[in-house]
């Protein structure tokens, strides 16, 4: 079961909406700070880095927090490059994970001296064509039959990322041959995953793995990266993974395989980004509309391009209703957006206290993979972003998007 609270009250919400009008998403950084914190210090036994996956929350000032407390940055394109840059994240503090890729997005990685994470077996030659083969060369290890997906990222067999197993062997050793001197594993199997057996049974596959590797060719890993996918409760039902047990399993693990093998000291890194900062963002809107026809609905001034993972993945956000947190949860709504697209609903048929037109509504676990997704489609234009500090104040760390921005890549004078 998990607690579903929201770090601030009705009146310190209502003062926000004065100067910054709903909908925005709001992130509250003492409690991203004491989670990250919290899983550096669960993993301190091994030489452990969090390389935070950019695409969760792609915003300057969560990824400078983020950076204070030790983590780099996982990319996958040239702008998440760049803001990585911008914040003063470079070098092997990025990881470069991306697939599908262009050159310029690998020579900008080079440039930066990041970490390249390798998706496929073809781009060896890719890479050495277009920038040559770093010192440090990562590959992405996609276990086909030998595993099995969970529902969100689907079965390994069907999953276009990754090397196969005989792969990893060649491509080590031709990169061996070209150069590199320094090399990493990296495989990411499951996604929003909340029992650990699964990513412990990832980190045990890849430390078999750099056994197999140093048996059979003579490769010495310098880093295992476990990736992402470690989930959060979107339900008060659900349970937040124990870090500290997670990692206690990770250790059995290292210790059979990697110590017993000979291969310690072998550096761990991970890729989350979903239960790093999903938690601890909210998306504020105030319901502007009520309807009763077949059904009661309630309609907001956010939508699906606020925030699509309701309407794309059926997923469950839990809400409140500020100031009614005690109220008799006696009525049955759906909570909809303005798209012209029916499945835009953050709740169907969810219970809730009874709801009055300027009500603020609070969407929870909006952290990641929220604001992010979002989108235009009907010219809807992006919300802000505001920081809730660690003193309580807010600082608006993205201001949202005004027509001109939407209009913004158009010429009107040419019609
Ligand atoms: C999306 C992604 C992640 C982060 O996944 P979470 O579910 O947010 O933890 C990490 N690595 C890669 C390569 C990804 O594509």
């Amino acid at each position: 079961m998990t607690e579903k609270k929201v770090p601030f009250t009705l009146e310190q919400i209502k003062e926000v909406i004065k100067q910054y009008p709903t909908p925005f998403h709001i992130y509250d950084e003492k409690a991203i700070r004491i989670n990250v914190r919290n899983f550096l210090k669960a993993f301190n036994w091994a030489s452990f880095k969090e390389y935070f996956a950019v695409k969760a929350t792609p915003n300057p000032s969560i990824l400078k927090i983020l950076k204070e407390e030790g983590c780099g940055t996982d990319c996958s394109s040239l702008p998440e490059l760049i803001m990585s840059e911008k914040v003063g994240i470079t070098g092997e503090n990025i990881m470069f994970s991306s697939n599908e890729t262009p050159a310029k997005e690998y020579l900008k990685a080079k440039e930066l001296g990041a970490i390249i994470n390798l998706d496929d077996i073809s781009h060896i030659p890719f890479l050495e064509k277009h920038c040559g083969i770093p010192e440090i060369i990562s590959f992405r290890y996609n276990p086909g039959p030998l595993r099995k997906g969970n529902p969100i990222i689907g079965d390994p067999v069907e999953s276009k990322y990754g090397y196969t197993r005989p792969q990893i062997f060649e491509g080590f050793k031709l990169v061996r041959d070209k150069g590199a001197k320094r090399f990493g594993l990296h495989s990411f199997v499951i996604s929003n995953e909340l029992n650990r057996a699964s990513y412990v049974e990832t980190a045990y596959m890849l430390f078999q793995l750099a056994v197999d590797l140093k048996n059979e060719i003579g490769i010495r890993l310098e880093f295992i990266n476990l990736s992402g996918g470690i989930g959060i409760p979107y339900s008060p039902e659900q349970t937040a993974v124990d870090l500290f047990v997670l990692s206690e399993e990770v250790k059995q693990g290292y210790e059979q395989l990697i110590v017993e093998n000979g291969l310690h000291p072998l550096k761990i890194f991970s890729e989350c980004g979903r239960m790093i900062t999903g938690p601890y963002g909210y998306l504020v809107s105030t319901a502007l509309h009520k309807k009763d026809i077949y059904k009661q609905y309630i309609g907001l001034d956010a939508n699906m391009a606020n925030l699509m993972r309701p309407a794309f993945y059926g997923a469950y956000h839990h809400i409140t209703v500020m100031g009614k947190e005690n109220a008799p949860h006696d009525r049955v709504y759906d909570v909809v957006g303005s798209l012209c697209e029916n499945n835009d609903k953050f709740a169907i048929d969810r219970k809730l206290p009874a709801i009055d037109v300027g009500d603020i509504l609070v969407i929870h676990d909006a952290g990641a993979h929220g604001f992010s997704m979002g989108f235009n489609y009907n010219g809807k234009l992006r919300s802000a972003e505001l920081l809730l500090k660690e003193d309580g104040s807010v600082e608006l760390i993205r201001r949202a998007e005004t027509i001109e921005d939407y209009f913004a890549t158009l010429d009107f004078s040419k019609l």
